[in-house]
């Protein structure tokens, strides 16, 4: 089964990819959260072209990637889920309740240690948020996190499946709670305490430094609420809280090149 899956991952991957950028660009489309600020085609262009540069490079500069890597382990018997021998279901959940306990880790270290501040940044300097900015990292950034999620696999011995859903859960949630779209308050509310919606995520690209410290969870919310980062709401609401940093609030039209030289900048004020 593993082969199969690995052999038709990238078309899976891709087929989940545009349908939950179609879906929910549809969704903040029809019913946009906030007004944008910067051309929407300009904004879509740039943040996905930076995407489908990632994944090319990823492509070419890694010799396995996640789920490659994950075959590996599982042929060769490494890794803890590989030596407990537990069951596919069990094993499956674990191994994605693990990995994304490690995206959570990995972001707010991104967010603590100055010189990954400087890669993560390119995601909080968008200034408005949409679908196209829950796939907007620096290049450096999705090497740093292939390397992190090749080591936990090592460790960990995850099956094929696990990998392969979590990475689609992964990248389909990214822009699921960065959509400029919010669901009704009452779904919001029941939803959230299983996994992380638009309205909560957006207050973690607030300009407020406060704010923008808290909500680090990508797909379940448990983990901001366990270790004390989860805001509720932004203080100045939804619509009226500014969004991105304040050193690039005058640099609204950013560009792929632009996106790419920022962490080699230096540093404003
Ligand atoms: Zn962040
Ligand atoms: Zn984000």
């Amino acid at each position: 089964m593993s082969d199969f899956l690995l052999e038709h991952e990238p078309s899976v991957r891709m087929g989940f990819f545009f349908g939950s950028l179609v879906l929910f660009g549809m969704w903040e489309t029809l019913r946009p959260t906030r007004t944008p600020t910067v051309p929407r085609l300009w904004h879509w262009l740039n943040n996905l072209g930076l995407t489908v540069f990632n994944s090319f490079l990823l492509r070419f500069t890694f010799p396995v990637l996640a789920a490659g890597f994950a075959a590996i382990t599982t042929t060769n018997g490494w890794g803890l889920l590989n030596w407990l021998d537990l069951p596919l279901v069990p094993a499956t959940l674990i191994a994605i309740v693990v990995l994304d306990l490690v995206v959570y880790g990995q972001h707010v270290l991104f967010h603590a240690v100055p010189l990954f501040w400087r890669l993560h940044k390119v995601h909080h300097a968008d200034v408005d948020y949409d679908v196209t900015t829950g796939a907007r990292f620096h290049p450096v950034e999705i090497m740093l996190s292939m390397g992190i999620k090749l080591g936990v696999i090592l460790v960990l011995g995850p099956p094929v499946v696990a990998v392969i859903l979590f990475e689609i859960i992964l990248s389909s949630m990214a822009m699921f709670n960065h959509a400029n779209a919010s669901l009704p308050t009452g779904l919001d509310r029941v939803l959230r305490l299983f996994v992380v919606t638009p309205d909560m995520h957006r207050v973690h690209h607030s300009i407020n430094r406060r704010e923008h410290n808290a909500n680090f969870g990508f797909n379940i919310s448990l983990w901001d609420r366990l270790f004390g980062t989860y805001k509720a709401a932004p203080d100045a609401g939804q619509t009226g809280m500014t969004i991105g940093l304040t050193d690039y609030q005058d640099n609204r039209r950013q560009s792929l090149l632009w996106m790419i030289l920022l962490p080699f900048r230096s540093e404003k004020g």
